[in-house]
Parts: structure tokens; sequence; C-alpha cells
């Protein structure tokens, strides 16, 4: 399984445990369908032939995801290898980023202060706990994690503020908690990893107290940025990120998990970005 391609190398071990996807919004199969060539074979990039979803047809076990390719480590090698590749790009665009006062995780914390009454709030894929320093009083971070040592220095992040982390990827870990349990979730950089998308929203739903508030923030597949760089776009990794949502196909898998929209986009204005941002509520 290690192979390399003109942009975007693999890291999965030659043991990865592969499996096949229906599309992960509509579930229809595609199999034997054209496939997008952004993709290296291995991974069969598709364009679901009944709703249009973008998506990798084959997905890594969580097994896998929660060892070789854990975030920290694919994450620091496809930043040496970009930074490498593109060091003037890519410095501006983190210069830019902190300019403009766009860096994800903060953002993420005051919307939840904003829009969502005080309690519980359950951060999936929560890596080592950043969440714990940036919640303010009354908001209590819980941690989902499919990396064990993520997940580990999240619980005592989050321990301090009365919280606590598991080990665990989403589905699996929502289904611990009660119905109507939830003030608020973020989902920071984590549906475009997720093999089930649909079912982890369906689960949150579940648990999640009416009125609670959601933070999403995923790579815009629609964005200018992917349109004008094609297979060089930096939203493209293979295998880790499974789904490539556009506005149009994050509003329909939301909406059909019951959810409301309070916000769509409104803080990833720039035309250049290559996020969105979405906040539902149930
Ligand atoms: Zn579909």
């Amino acid at each position: 399984m290690n192979e390399r391609t003109s942009d975007h190398e693999t890291v999965a071990s030659p043991e990865a445990k592969i499996v096949f996807r229906l599309c992960p919004s509509c579930g229809h199969s595609n199999e034997g369908s054209k496939k997008i060539s952004y993709c290296p074979d291995t991974w069969a990039m598709t364009a679901c032939g009944a709703c249009g979803f973008v998506y990798l047809e084959r997905g890594v076990m969580y097994e896998e995801l929660a060892s070789n390719l854990a975030w920290e480590k694919t994450t620091k090698i496809r930043e040496k290898q970009r930074a490498e590749a593109r060091p003037i790009s890519t410095k501006v665009k983190t210069l830019t980023r902190k300019r403009l006062h766009l860096l994800p995780r903060k953002n993420a914390a005051r919307l939840v202060e904003r829009y969502a009454t005080p309690g519980l709030v359950v951060d999936l894929g929560c890596a080592n706990g950043p969440m714990a320093d940036e919640l303010g009083e009354g908001f209590v971070p819980i941690g989902i994690e499919i990396s064990s040592a993520l997940a580990q220095a999240a619980d005592a992040a989050f321990k301090n503020k009365g919280g606590h982390a598991i080990n665990a990827p989403g589905l699996a870990g929502l289904k611990t908690f009660p119905d109507d349990y939830f003030s608020a979730a973020t989902l920071r950089s984590y549906l475009e990893h997720e093999l089930q998308p649909k079912e982890v929203l369906k689960e949150l739903f579940r648990c999640m107290v009416k009125g609670g508030v959601a933070v999403i923030k995923v790579p815009n597949y629609a964005s200018v940025n992917r349109m004008v760089t094609g297979s060089r776009w930096c939203g493209l990794r293979f295998p880790d990120h499974l789904n490539y949502f556009t506005p149009s196909s994050l509003r329909k898998m939301v909406l059909d998990c019951g959810f409301g929209i309070r916000r769509f986009n409104f803080l990833d204005r720039l035309p250049t970005s290559d996020n969105m941002w979405l906040i539902i509520e149930k």
C-alpha cells in the first residue's frame, strides 16, 4: 500500500484494512463507475451517480486510523511535504490566516459561547484537548478522539475543566452518551475524515439537547482554490480525507439528519478560503 503518486503520498501500512464504501450520503453503490482523476487509483475518488456526493470509495478501518495513520503523524508528514514543495505559498497562507484571525480552534469556542447555552460541549476529534483552554465559563469539554495518545492528553486537559475525553471513533464514542445530553458540539476538520459521517450526525442529533448547536468546519470541495489548483488542492489527502463536501452536499446531509441551519459559511467569507463553516441546531 505504500505508493508514491504525483502530489500525494499514501502512508498506509501494508497491513491496512480497507473497506468498500457505499455513498455516505445516499447509500448508492458506485462500484465500477468512472473515477475522478485527482485520485491515485488505489483510493478511487468518485462522485455519486445518484446524488453527486464526492467521496473515496475505499476507506481505512478505524483500527488503522488509531495507530498507523493517526492524525498527528499524517499531518506532520503532509505539512512537511507541502512546505518543501511550495515554501512561499505555504508561508504566505500561514501569515494571512494569522493576520485575519481565521485560526479555526479559537473561533469554534467563541461560536459555542455565542450560540449555545452553557453545559457540556462534545468535541469530536478533540486532538490533545486545546479546547480546554478556549471554552469560557460554564462550558465543560467532553472529547472523543480516535488516536489513543491524543485522547490521553485531552483527557488530562479536560479533567481540569470538569470534563473528560474518551478514546474511540466518533460513532462508537457518541453511542456511550445518553439522549439530550450535550448543549453544543464542535466538529473541526473532522467530518472529512469520518467513514460514516451521516451516522455520526444522526447519533449526535440524538445526544444533543433541543436547541443545542454544533459548529462544523470542513474543506470546501467547491472552493475557488480547488477549481484553480485541481489535483494540487490542499484539501485532497489520500486516504485520510474520505469525504469531499460542497456547500450543497453538506447542507443536505445535516438536514437529512434532522438538524436545522443557524449560520452557513459566514466566517470564511474570503473567496480564496479552502474551508467552510456551518452552525447547525437541533
Ligand atoms: Zn449518493
